[in-house]
């Protein structure tokens, strides 16, 4: 396979330095980066070299919290448990194997064009995820819906099985992480359950955390104690764990996250949608805590443009606090880079030599990047978290493998995707209306 080198662009490496290259290259070699510099690399004749000029090329994003989603649209203006009650739980409890597999491709296709090249999915039939995330390309960290077993999801068995069939799957892109749906599902013996599994597997853990007043209200009333008290004894953080949402945490919850070196995913657009409030991302990010960034799903947010997300995850905080400073762009860019890809151990989420190949290549040239100071740092950062928006993604590489290029799609048909997953939506929702 010849190496590919994407030449003359502004290359955004998001390394140590946050350096930033006006007229740079970089130059994939299989699935790795093997050289970052500026000017022009010395080519090999085979090598296949891409103009990148008047184009950002910058690391692929991460979505730190990610729920293939079949039916969005729906109960659209209901409080979050009412919502998971009357839409969520129906469609994903009557979800067949086909269905699974064209949802996922949906998703995963809207999250390539959005320039998203890793999704932390949380969500069921985990061996269809995975064969959609291998055939889209893809990269997929998955984890199963588990609940206690009254509520008819999923059970440990079911995570420790998919663990089995599909974890390392091409090339390794496919993981499979234990995934705990939430605390108004589960008791402290299935968390330590969780925990006992994910460490016999030797892999990570991914659950919603302190997501609502609700789920506090309802921790404090089961448990005596608030949702991350409760995570925290059953053995649950830890640096292998994402933790999503984290709205309402204490003083004392931001400590323990702290303590146990745990991972934040902030989804800002899905807790404003479902009303459940602003997560204390400053405080957070001031105790030293790793937050990267989510979508959540489609259902509750309805977007998978992770650029709009990252415009929330700035915006939301200044308007929530009257304050202008907080969560600057350059922050911003790295919580959906750096900060994801460090919560799931991968070796992405910057440009340089040894890291996988990850990358996506931004059009400048429309309204969203003019005007443009070509080298100016902080302008382009500026650019990406309040002007862009996932349409200005020209191409998708990932794993070495360009996915989308010059938006198209390389390795599935898009029409097709779009035809199946509908197809799936009206059999699944047939199935919740003869079921119900
Ligand atoms: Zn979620």
């Amino acid at each position: 396979m010849s190496r590919i080198a994407l030449v003359g662009g502004t290359v955004l490496t998001m390394d140590d330095d946050a350096t930033v290259h006006a007229n740079g290259y970089v130059v994939i070699d299989g699935d790795s980066i093997v050289e970052v510099g500026s000017g022009t690399p010395a080519l090999r004749p085979d090598d296949e070299v891409v103009d990148t000029a008047d184009q950002i090329v910058m690391p692929g994003l991460v979505d730190l919290h990610y729920h293939t989603a079949i039916g969005k649209g729906f109960s659209d203006h209901l409080p979050l448990w009412e919502y998971l009650d009357t839409a969520w739980y129906p469609l994903i409890r009557n979800l067949d194997a086909d269905a699974a597999y064209w949802a996922a491709a949906a998703s995963y296709l809207e999250s390539i064009q959005c320039g998203v090249t890793t999704v932390n999915d949380m969500y069921r039939r985990l061996p269809d995820l995975a064969r959609a995330a291998r055939d889209i390309g893809i990269r997929a960290v998955l984890s199963n819906d588990v609940a206690l077993e009254e509520h008819n999801i999923d059970k440990l068995d079911d995570n420790r099985a998919a663990y089995q069939e599909v974890h390392g799957l091409a090339n390794g892109r496919v993981e499979v992480y234990v995934g705990i749906e939430w605390l108004p599902l589960a008791d402290p013996e299935l968390l330590q359950g969780a925990r006992a599994l994910a460490n016999k597997l030797g892999t990570g853990i991914h659950i919603h955390l302190n997501e609502s007043l609700t789920e506090v209200e309802d921790s404090k009333k089961r448990f005596g104690k608030r949702p991350t008290e409760v995570a925290y004894e059953a053995g649950i953080l830890g640096p292998d764990c994402v933790a999503a949402h984290c709205v309402w945490l204490s003083d004392r919850e931001i400590a323990l996250m702290r303590e146990t070196g745990t991972h934040i995913s902030h989804n800002p657009s899905s807790n404003a949608k479902l009303g459940n409030g602003i997560a204390r991302v400053p405080e957070m990010l001031a105790a030293g805590i790793n937050v990267g960034l989510g979508h959540d799903a489609a259902e509750c947010n309805n977007s998978r443009d992770l650029f709009e997300v990252m415009k929330f995850a700035s915006v939301i905080h200044r308007a929530n606090r009257v304050d202008s400073s907080l969560m600057p762009a350059p922050d911003v860019v790295r919580m959906a880079t750096r900060n994801g890809s460090a919560a799931l151990k991968h070796n992405t989420g910057q440009l340089t030599a040894g890291m996988k190949a990850d990358v996506i290549v931004l059009d400048t040239q429309n309204p969203m990047f003019t005007p443009l100071i070509h080298g100016d740092a902080n302008h382009i950062y500026s650019h990406i978290v309040y002007s862009a928006n996932g349409s200005c993604v020209n191409s998708t590489i990932i794993d070495g493998s360009f996915v989308m290029r010059n938006r198209k799609l390389t390795f599935m048909d898009e029409k097709e995707i779009v035809r199946k997953a509908n197809e799936g939506f009206q059999r699944v929702l047939k199935a919740v209306q003869a079921n119900s």
